[in-house]
């Protein structure tokens, strides 16, 4: 019997009309899991509400009041146009009432238990789609049952970003989903959602329902996880920026990974691994249109060109630390990313002269948690040994493919696409899949146009490569 798992996104889910939608589209592709998103939206309230508990207000103002009523009316509508029971609205008004507790036990928190109580809030969002979910599942006559995520999604304690346990994973989907599945029952769960070892709500950080999905995908060797979202596939740059951009039907894990991890928001870059392990392939498809083609994300793919896509991850930060004490020692580097290690600062991309290291960091790398802020201590630790620079608005633009190292032209194609424009850092050769600049922000969108219209559009994609140097390992 074949295993289909499909997770619905956000915009997929985000009225009455695009669940029944979705729905229709999970029946007709015969997926046996489904994993939703929150409404779209929702999960942007909620961290307002966070924003504003942590702003230090220590009571219960208007504009807390608003997003509750605005959370509860927007999901109520979606039950009534659903034509859902009082029993429907019954769960949602409940689900609301345990997310205004929360709320205000996070206003009181220590600090210490502060996370715990935003995972908790985070995670209402997705318990209420999944109530509206299951319901237009069975109203279309789909015997349907709702398993909540934190039984069988185990994560680490790192509340707000946390990290599946795959091995308790797979134990507790069998126990929890096994026997449904074999009942033929379809099953409707949360993404992004799961809990700790004592039964504390965690979240796999935002954009973690494909995450989730592909964990379940591998828990229950799943034959296929569809991705059904608001564009019919992986493009060769977010259509949303580039109407030129055009459409792939099908790559490799590979250079999935490398498109979701510079910034390719259509998949969660965590969401590869597992269908790596499990050798799944993923679908990325359109809810609102499913029969359109869509992408296959797979093990081996009939292209692999030298240029697949391009994409860019904002936010960035520049660190430049400088020492002339750095000529001709040793130690140097080991100092820093020992003093990184220390504050846990995850190091992007590097560039290394005699006397200096730039190093990017990724402004969005905490998960839920807002944007990473440098710690003064450790620039203190840092600048009794060298000198310390810190710029922002940066983004890095990344060009991904396959054997680039071996491209010949592939730097003269590009740093002549860029003209006018200032490239503050380069990085290029540890990695024989990206090519990556690190620009303004304000001219990230130009170059990200220039470089898609050189290599795509113009079929540089193509373009020749050497026979690789022979590698020693
Ligand atoms: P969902 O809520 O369904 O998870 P997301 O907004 O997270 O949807 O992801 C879908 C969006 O990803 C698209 O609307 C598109 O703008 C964006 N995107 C970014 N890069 C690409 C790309 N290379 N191909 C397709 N979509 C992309
Ligand atoms: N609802 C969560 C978010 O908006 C997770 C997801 O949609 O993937 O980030
Ligand atoms: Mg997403």
């Amino acid at each position: 019997m074949s295993l289909i798992v499909a997770k619905f996104g956000g915009t997929s889910v985000k009225d009455a009309q695009a669940i029944l939608r979705s729905a229709n589209v999970a029946i007709s592709t015969k997926a046996n899991v489904i994993a939703v998103s929150a409404t779209a939206g929702t999960t942007n309230l909620f961290a307002n509400l966070i924003a504003i508990a942590d702003s230090g207000s220590a009571s219960v103002s208007e504009s807390v009041q608003k997003i509750f009523t605005q959370l509860r009316d927007n999901h109520l509508q979606i039950a009534s146009d659903l034509l859902a029971t009082g029993e429907v609205s019954g769960k949602i008004i409940s689900l609301i009432d345990d997310a205004r507790s929360t709320f205000l036990n996070l206003l009181m928190a220590e600090e210490k238990y502060k996370k715990a109580y935003q995972d908790e809030l985070y995670s209402y969002g997705e318990r209420i789609s999944s109530v509206l979910m299951t319901h237009a599942m069975k109203s279309l006559g789909i015997d349907t049952v709702k398993v909540d995520a934190t039984n069988f999604i185990k994560t680490d304690s790192h509340f707000l970003n946390a990290s599946a346990q795959i091995d308790k994973i797979k134990k507790m989907s069998e126990f929890f989903l096994r026997a449904h599945l074999n009942e033929g029952k379809t099953i409707v769960t949360q993404g992004f959602i799961g809990s700790n070892e004592v039964g504390q709500t965690t979240t796999l950080g935002r954009g973690g329902s494909d995450y989730s999905a592909a964990l379940i995908a591998e828990a229950l060797q799943a034959n296929a996880l569809y991705i059904w979202t608001d564009v019919n596939g992986i493009y060769t740059v977010d259509p949303r920026i580039n109407k030129n951009a055009r459409h792939i039907n099908e790559l490799t894990y590979q250079e999935a990974a490398e498109l979701a991890s510079f910034g390719a928001k259509v998949l969660h870059p965590s969401c590869l691994l597992p269908a790596m392990r499990g050798d799944f392939p993923i679908f990325v498809g359109s809810s609102l249109d499913h029969e359109q083609p869509g992408t296959w994300v797979k093990g081996q793919s009939a292209a692999t060109p030298a240029i697949r896509a391009l994409a860019k991850r904002s936010n960035q930060k520049l660190m430049t630390l400088s020492s002339v004490k750095m000529i001709g020692t040793h130690g140097f580097l080991a100092n820093i990313f020992t003093t990184l290690a220390k504050y846990k600062v995850n190091v992007d991309l590097v560039t290394t002269s005699e006397c200096s290291v730039a190093l990017t960091l990724d402004g969005n790398n905490n998960g839920c948690g807002g944007e990473f802020m440098f710690d003064q201590q450790m620039i203190d630790e840092l600048s009794q040994f060298c000198h310390v620079e810190i710029e922002d608005n940066l983004t890095l633009v990344a060009l991904i493919g396959n054997n680039m190292h071996t491209a010949a032209g592939l730097g003269t194609v590009a740093f002549s696409s860029l003209g006018e424009f200032n490239i503050r850092c380069v990085s290029h050769g540890a990695s024989s899949h990206n090519l990556c600049f690190l620009v303004a922000s304000q001219n990230a969108d130009d170059i990200l146009n220039r470089l898609h219209q050189r290599f795509i559009e113009n079929n540089f994609g193509q373009i020749q490569q050497e026979p690789a140097h022979e590698v020693f390992s």
